[in-house]
């Protein structure tokens, strides 16, 4: 199966998180290597390994490896196999999990992340197999697919990946995420971190007797932002303002005469800076 069926294969698989998950595409994934892999010669299968994490109930990592005979660290791909829900909106002509195929393009929920890139990461793979076999060796640098679950939300499969020794500091690591065909070296990355800024509730008419969360939060958030944006940038991303995604101050109803709120919370998210070149 090339790479374009494969995708369209992959889309009609409802991996949807929240929803349907990881459980059916990794089997279907884990499914096609172990059929590849049975037609292969014992001499080339004994270097091939296929393992499994369960990170959650029914949601596993998936990795297969080809060891290879050179002590360079190993080529992976790393690809998500869940997709953001289905959604609502889509067009009777182009199905949710349709993979209608129209102008040369795939529509579906996860046609572009990453179903795409992920089948193109399985197309690679096969590849190797296929080389092997045509060389009756196992390659000079190792090759690992490793398949993950939970990026959608909180990135669990990739950390168990890590947690596991599948992959460290030393491999060349190739994602397939959708960067409009240009190759990407930097990423964001993320930090999460949680500030809890609690007030003091006070009589409307003895506000001095408060402490205001909310100024406490916008100040806390000002000092965090100028600190940032002064830190060096990356020579390949301009600098760009940093958005708070969303901010919430809890609020006693029976107070709500105060003005000094009990605490607030925000969610703050550094979005992908626009790329400075092409
Ligand atoms: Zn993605």
């Amino acid at each position: 199966m090339n790479a374009w069926r494969l995708a369209q294969q992959l889309v009609r698989i409802d991996s949807s998180n929240p929803g349907a998950q990881e459980d059916t595409i990794e089997r279907y994934i884990k499914l096609l290597v172990e059929q590849r892999v049975s037609s292969m010669p014992a001499c080339l299968v004994k270097h091939i390994s296929i393992k499994e994490i369960e990170v959650f109930p029914a949601r596993r990592n998936l990795n297969v490896t080809i060891a290879g005979y050179g002590s360079a660290p190993n080529l992976v791909y790393i690809c998500h196999m869940d997709t953001v829900t289905l959604g609502e909106g889509w067009s009777t002509d182009t199905p949710t999990l349709g993979a209608t195929v129209r102008e040369n393009r795939l529509y579906g929920r996860g046609a572009c992340d990453m179903k795409g890139g992920l089948a193109c990461a399985l197309s690679a793979l096969f590849s190797l197999m296929d080389a092997m076999e045509h060389t009756g060796t196992q390659p000079e640098r190792g090759f690992s697919l490793i398949c993950t679950v939970d990026e959608e939300a909180n990135m669990r499969g990739v950390e168990a990946a890590i947690d596991a020794g599948w992959v460290g500091t030393d491999e060349w690591v190739l994602d397939t995420e959708p960067t409009d065909n240009q190759i990407q070296v930097a990423h964001k990355g993320r930090t999460w971190f949680e500030l809890d800024i609690k007030g003091v509730t006070a009589h409307a008419s003895q506000p001095w007797e408060g402490a205001d969360a909310v100024a406490a939060t916008a100040e806390a958030i000002s000092h965090i932002r100028r600190s940032i944006e002064a830190l060096p940038h990356h020579a390949d991303w301009a600098p760009r303002p940093l958005p708070l995604a969303w901010f919430k101050a809890d609020t006693n109803p029976t107070l709500s005469r105060m003005h000094a709120p009990r605490g607030s919370i925000c969610d703050w998210y550094l979005r992908q800076p626009r790329r400075r070149r092409k």
